[in-house]
């Protein structure tokens, strides 16, 4: 499968890693919004959301639990925003949780058109008709 994710599990493609098990690998993104800004992968190809394995889910979140006190302890950062894209804005098609290192005035910020936004009460009704 032509994916630069399966290539940096197998070692086509270097990758600064950080963390790795059977399950799992941390590597640094390659165009970082901030210090220490890493990916989450799992080994297994999926793509979205809708496939991840549950329990693969669930060790991703264990990791992330043991990575961000060391990510605290050796960037001295203030926070972690942790972010994941499905279909729209995922640029690369290999299943990847963003762990991002909080900073003050790291400036990072998402920029939405709110000019798109409909009404709570409207939204609210799309969500909950039957
Ligand atoms: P997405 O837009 O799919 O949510 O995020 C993909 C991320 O993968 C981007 O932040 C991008 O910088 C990162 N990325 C793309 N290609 C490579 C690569 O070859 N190596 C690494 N380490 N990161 C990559
Ligand atoms: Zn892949």
């Amino acid at each position: 499968m032509d994916c630069i994710f399966c290539k940096i599990i197998a070692g086509e493609i270097p990758s600064y890693t950080v963390y790795e098990d059977e399950e799992v690998k941390v590597f640094l993104d390659i165009n970082p919004s901030t210090n220490g800004d890493l990916l989450l992968i799992p080994k297994k190809h999926c793509t979205t959301i809708l496939e991840i394995d549950p329990a693969t889910w669930k060790h991703m979140l264990e990791v992330i639990q043991m990575l961000y006190p060391k990510l605290k302890e050796k960037l001295h950062c203030e926070g972690l925003t942790i972010a994941q894209n499905n279909d729209y804005g995922q640029d690369i098609k290999h299943f990847h949780i963003h762990l991002t290192p909080r900073y003050p005035d790291d400036l990072l910020a998402h920029q939405f058109n709110k000019d798109l936004l409909k009404s709570l009460e409207e939204v609210h009704q799309i969500l909950t008709e039957a």
